[in-house]
This record gives C-alpha cells, structure tokens and sequence, in this order.
C-alpha cells in the first residue's frame, strides 16, 4: 500500500479534510483504545514517541503515541483511529498513488543498472516463460558474484520460486496490480484483491484480474492459492493476527506465504527517530519488530519462517526520513547528505548478510502440509 512515488500526490483536497487539517484534531469519537500489544497481548510497554504527526502526506490531522511492547518489541499507535473513521487519514493517500506499472528496482538502482542484461539472464533462468530482454545468459552464474544485485533482482520478484503449472498466487492489498501482471509474466495464474474502488477499476483497465475486497474478511474459498502475498499492508490493519489466520485459511497445505513490512527495529528508525518515513503515523498501525513478526506467524500456524534480504531500499528510507526532519512536504527535491547515503549503503551491506538490520522485514514462510 506504500507508494514510493510520494512525489506525485497533489495536495489540493476537499474542503472537509482541510478542515480537518486545519484545526489538526482527529475527532474523538473516530478514536478506540488498545491497552495491550496487538500480536502478544502484553500489558507492559514503553512510549517510543510521544507526538507524532501526518507529516509524510500532511493529509491526517491528530497527535498519536507510538508505544512498544516489552515483551516482543511490536510497535502500536493507541489510542488509534477506529475503522469506520481510518478513512480520514487516506483523503490524499490512494486515489493519486496508483502506479500503473511497478518498476524494478533493480533498474532504477544505479548498482542493478549496470547489470540489466545480466540480472534478465538470471531471472529469465530462474523463470523459463518470463524471456526478459536484453538478456545475458551468464547472468544466472555471475549474479552470484554480485550478492546486492542478485538481492535487489530476488526482491523484484518477490523472492518467488519458479511456478508448477497451474499455481495460483494471489497479492492482497494489490493496489492496481502491477505486481499482478509481473506474477502473470512468472508463469502464475495471478489475481488480486484490493479495498480501493478506484485501484481495482484501474487494474480493470489494463486487464489485470484484481477483486475488491479487503482483509481480514476476503471472502475468498479455503485452501484456494499456492502463494499469497502481502506488500506493505499489515502495518495498516487493526487486527493483524486476524489477517494472518485468513491468509493461512486462503492457503493450501504446503502453499507459500511472502509478506514485506517496515521494521520497528531498523537502524533508520534508530537514527531519525519520531523522523522515521515508516512510522506514516496514523497510518501504520503496527510495526513489527523481527521478534514480533516471528511470533505473529508462528501464532497464526505458519511454519518455516525466513527473512530475506530487503534488497538496497536504504535509500529510499533515509532520504524520505531526511525530508521529514526538514519537515518539507513530499515534492520538494531533497538530495541525501554524503555521510547519511553512506549510512545507507553499509545498511544495505550489512542486511545482504543479516536480513533483520534492514529497513524492512521481507519473510518468507508456509502453512504445514497437512
Ligand atoms: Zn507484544
């Protein structure tokens, strides 16, 4: 659900939410409590940061409070805004982020650029009916000279295997689909499901096969889908153990289950602290430490948790987190200082070989064969 094309929002709005904006007070009764951790139920915690604010999107008026669970690190906003009121801070979020075709990072990198022809004969070996071009067929033996690289490319595919015929993958919270369509171009017979009318119509347009509807009530049969996925969407729901459950549900025995989030625990949210791009208060509702994550999943029946690479998104994080601690709104035009892009690149190296120092959690994991 994040876009990273921040720069394209427009910040024109309706006369409600500048309202809103205006008096900066999200109304009391669209707010509900929580008490205790939404993945361990744990009582005892710590306040992170004591006043937060829409400063990503400047679009969601109020103050929130950022707490910790003590016993497994999860981070969550309470008091937070009630489901029915949540929309209030989405007024400029969605209808303007709809990025019709998800880039590879891999090529916009300047690292993964200079190896465009070799990450295509990687990945067109690892996905025979993919036929990316231009394309080195050296790519799959030298990709593994050139772990960062090979990481990004993982990540550009979601860390996927290659398809069995006839597998059935399904992306929630799809936004238009984009991801879709790559999937399609795996050899997956793909679908999506997105809560957003006007992402799925868009999807409708360019033929890609998204449903509306939303977690954790998809409606959607048991045991149906060899993978789902779940991009940068849990950190907004108000339940997400109930999510996981529904996921596991969708699953068949065996079947693959691939989530990415921010992390709670990210050297960047060490660094830029209430600054961090992936707080996106009130927004995110929760963010999961490793630890919290680990536990979510095995709560939920998932067996074989892994973490991947998060591939090089340091960048990204830092110079977004940067233009906060400016508090300059999301067009203008921030290069990242030389010691904090240096800051960047070593995360990235170090999360090449520790996967929870990144910026994000990618995890891989499956619902047990019966
Ligand atoms: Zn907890």
């Amino acid at each position: 659900m994040v876009s990273r094309n921040e720069n394209e929002l427009n910040f024109g709005g309706n006369p409600l939410d500048a309202a809103l904006q205006a008096t900066n007070e999200w109304p009391e009764d669209g707010k509900e409590t929580v008490n205790c951790c939404p993945v361990c139920g744990g009582k005892e915690r710590s306040v992170v940061h004591a006043s937060l604010t829409d400063r990503i999107f400047f679009c969601a008026p109020g103050v929130w409070i950022l707490h910790r669970c003590d016993a497994c690190g999860c981070g969550y906003v309470d008091p937070r805004p009630t489901p029915s009121a949540i929309g209030l801070a989405y007024a400029e979020y969605y209808t303007h982020t709809l990025d019709k075709n998800e880039v590879f990072l891999s090529n916009t990198s300047p690292l993964g650029k200079r190896f465009i022809p070799m990450r295509n004969g990687y990945l067109n070996a690892r996905f025979p009916r993919l036929g990316m071009f231009p394309s080195n067929p050296l790519g799959s033996l030298i990709m593994k000279l050139f772990p960062a690289t090979r990481a990004l490319a993982e990540r550009d595919v979601r860390h996927l295997p290659a398809p069995a015929d006839g597998a059935k993958l399904l992306d929630i919270g799809c936004g238009s689909g984009a991801f879709v369509r790559r999937a399609i171009s795996l050899g997956y017979l793909a679908e999506g499901l997105e809560f957003d009318a006007a992402a799925v119509a868009a999807a409708a347009n360019e033929g890609i096969p998204v449903k509306e509807g939303s977690l954790p009530d998809t409606g959607l049969p048991t045991a149906n889908f060899d993978v789902v996925m779940l991009s940068q969407v849990i950190e907004h729901l108000h339940d997400p153990m109930a999510a996981l459950r529904e996921i596991h549900r969708l699953l068949k025995p065996g079947g693959l289950f691939w989530l990415a989030t921010p992390n709670m625990d990210a050297p960047g949210h060490v660094h830029f602290g209430a600054d961090w791009r992936g707080l996106e208060p009130p927004r995110h509702l929760v963010l999961f430490s490793p630890k919290a994550l680990n536990l979510a999943l095995e709560q939920a029946g998932f067996v074989g948790v892994e973490f991947k690479p998060p591939g090089a998104v340091s960048h990204w994080f830092y110079r977004a987190s940067h233009r906060i601690s400016m508090n300059q709104k999301p067009e203008a035009n921030i290069s990242l200082p030389s010691d904090l892009t240096k800051l960047a690149r070593r995360e990235d190296q170090l999360s090449l070989r520790n996967p929870l120092v990144g910026e994000e959690l990618v995890v891989v994991a499956r619902k047990p064969e019966i």
